[in-house]
């Protein structure tokens, strides 16, 4: 079956086609700069790649041209659209409703629609990617995969904040979880590393990119996670603050600059992070240079030690958490690549039965995956090159059916 996986963001379509259910990707690409200027399509066929400058004023015609490019012989890999067999779409918010992907219909979209309120930025062109896919392929069923579906197993304990009852009856403010797809297909891939049954493992899955996540995994089920009513809770990100004493957020509001709602949400979304702390930029990479350039001593290796501290005390939350764990994985750019932030995190460990393989985790980078523990390690360590889209694409496959 042709699978069609569809991430649709405010002014961007990210899509890839697969060949499923042996998950071999045919083609992929972006559409950027919907309804502004220099609007385009990165398209690429295996190693090439077509750059497809036009205007593209909306989402319908951002989707006309990728149905447009993957068929053919020009740029194309199949011969008509109706090969398509099924379309996926990554959904960012599927509330308290949905813990497993689901097959859209009138339902589904509604409980879509439901979730604007929870993830005003995201379900809106989520939706209307799911509508200007089902325009130009009426009878091709469509998937939901969610964001959220793989934390829905949070125990009440986990998933609540400590306030008023009814702030969670009433708004239903609770802690929700993102990365689920990244944090479902590396728990997926560590069993089959480890030679497990899913249901027997306990992991603790760290996803480090530019916004990061980690879940503690008990028998294959998410039971915590430390992003939380939105993507701005938990662990320090390139410009997201992660947790922070909540107090902190009327006292800013007291001061003239930051005295508007926006300008808070600005500063805390786009202001903090690695690029907060370091001044220099929220990429880890910029970090280290600007880190190996200045010294120890200077914020840029200030940042990176602040981020790997709080990974290191998620960790340990976690290990009590889960009581045994069998696996701490790694995955996102900084995740998969990043051998100080690695070594940094999981330093003083050993007694926890943690330890690292110095100059296999200097190996384990671009795509690798494997084991950096040492053979003697209790909890092993593996990098897992994480594959959002190829696990939607598993997923629509095997709802489409
Ligand atoms: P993502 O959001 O998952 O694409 O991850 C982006 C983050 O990964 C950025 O902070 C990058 O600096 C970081 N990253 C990518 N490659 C490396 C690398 N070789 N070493 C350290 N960090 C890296």
């Amino acid at each position: 079956m042709i699978v069609l996986v569809i991430n649709c963001g405010s002014s961007s379509i990210k899509y890839q086609l697969y060949d499923m259910p042996s998950k071999i990707v045919l083609a992929k690409g972006l559409v950027e700069k919907i309804g502004e200027n220099g609007s385009s399509l990165t398209h690429r066929r295996g190693e090439e790649k077509f750059e497809i400058n036009q205007p593209i004023p909306n989402h319908k015609t951002g989707i006309e041209l990728i149905l447009t490019n993957i068929v053919g012989s020009e740029r194309g890999v199949i011969a008509s659209v109706k090969e398509i067999g099924a379309v996926g779409h990554r959904i960012v918010h599927g509330g308290e409703r949905y813990s497993a992907a689901m097959r859209i219909d009138q339902d589904v979209l509604s409980c879509i629609e439901d979730c604007c309120d929870l993830a005003p930025l995201h379900n809106p062109p989520n939706l209307i990617g799911i509508q200007e896919c089902r325009n130009a392929l009426p009878d091709v069923p469509m998937v939901a995969v969610f964001d959220t579906a793989f934390h829905q197993t949070l125990p009440r304990e986990a998933f609540l904040y400590p306030l008023p009852y009814g702030a969670y009856e009433r708004y239903r403010i609770r802690k929700y979880g993102f990365h689920g797809t990244s944090h479902a297909f590396v728990a997926n891939r560590a069993a089959s590393i480890l030679g497990k049954p899913e249901q027997t493992v306990n992991l603790i899955t760290c996803h480090l990119g530019n916004g990061s996540s980690m879940a503690a995994v008990r028998g294959g089920k998410s039971v915590d996670t430390s992003m939380g009513f939105t993507p701005l809770a938990g662990l320090m990100m390139g410009t997201r603050s992660g947790d922070i004493d909540p107090a902190i957020i009327p006292f800013l509001m007291s001061k003239p600059e930051y005295a508007k709602v926006s300008d808070v949400d600005r500063v805390l979304n786009k202001k903090s992070g690695l690029l907060g702390i370091s001044g220099v930029s929220n990429d880890m990479r910029d970090l280290q240079e600007a880190a190996t350039r200045e010294g120890s001593d200077s914020r840029a290796a200030l940042a990176i030690n602040m981020f790997c501290y709080r990974v290191k005390s998620y960790i340990g939350q976690y290990l009590a958490v889960l009581g045994r764990v069998d696996a701490i994985c790694f995955m996102g750019g900084i995740g998969e690549n990043g051998v100080l932030a690695r070594e940094k995190s999981l330093s003083g460990l050993d007694n926890f039965g943690i330890i690292l393989d110095r100059e296999k985790n200097k190996e384990m980078v671009r795509g690798k995956e494997g084991e950096i523990s040492v053979p003697g390690s209790k909890v092993k360590i593996l990098v897992i090159p994480t594959d959002e889209e190829g696990w939607i694409a598993v997923e629509t496959f095997h709802r489409a059916q």
